[in-house]
């Protein structure tokens, strides 16, 4: 199985590349994202209590989008292989993720971790805002404070998969197509 983790900010794109990817290798994208936005807009009891974090731009807390990939990995019995977008996003998850996986004795195989300059992530976020009206795409400040998240709590997810010699640092700076050329490059790798 080809179990692959999209990582890196808000607005690197990870949403955009899964599309591909999935296409291209079969793959069931599971995005904690759009998980916790389908059920914000559902109305359920976890998504309202999700809303209160997303709508600042802090993270939902681990035992919620942990619950919530366990069951839907509980759901899905044949698979080639997930991409999971948007989570992990703290050690925690990771670990979390990993013992799930390795019970069903398919582990991730990498890490791909998109890499853009700030100013092109608030760019981008600001411009997807106007066209999803993603109220957390739309404010600047709640943009601010999504990317510090990310840094904080996020990317020292770096230095959990480095020493396992799954990390992949990938140029998420160019066109779609550039950036998907540059994925299939090293999932050829892993794979
Ligand atoms: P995203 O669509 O991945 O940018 O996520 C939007 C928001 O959902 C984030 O700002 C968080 O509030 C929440 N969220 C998504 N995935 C996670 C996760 N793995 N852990 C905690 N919060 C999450």
């Amino acid at each position: 199985m080809l179990n692959i983790v999209l990582f890196g900010p808000p607005g690197a794109g990870k949403g955009t590349q899964a599309e591909f990817l999935i296409e291209s290798y079969g793959l069931i994208h599971l995005s904690t994202g759009d998980l916790l936005r389908s059920e914000m807009s559902a109305g359920t009891k976890l998504g309202l209590e999700a809303k209160s974090f997303m709508d600042k731009g802090e993270l939902v807390p681990d035992e919620i989008v942990i619950g919530m990939i366990k069951s839907k990995l509980d759901t899905v019995k044949e698979a080639k292989g997930f991409i999971f977008d948007g989570f992990p996003r703290t050690v925690d998850q990771a670990m979390a993720l990993d013992e799930l996986l390795n019970n069903n004795g398919t582990p991730i195989s990498g890490m791909l971790s998109l890499e853009v300059e700030k100013q092109e992530l608030i760019n981008r976020l600001v411009s997807r805002g106007k066209i999803s009206g993603r109220a957390d795409d739309q404010d600047e400040a709640i943009i601010e404070n999504r990317i510090n998240v990310y840094n904080q709590k996020t990317l020292p997810l770096i230095e959990y998969y480095k020493p396992q010699g799954k990390y992949f640092g990938i140029n998420g700076m160019g066109s779609i197509a550039e950036i998907a050329g540059r994925l299939k490059e090293v999932i050829g790798k892993i794979e």
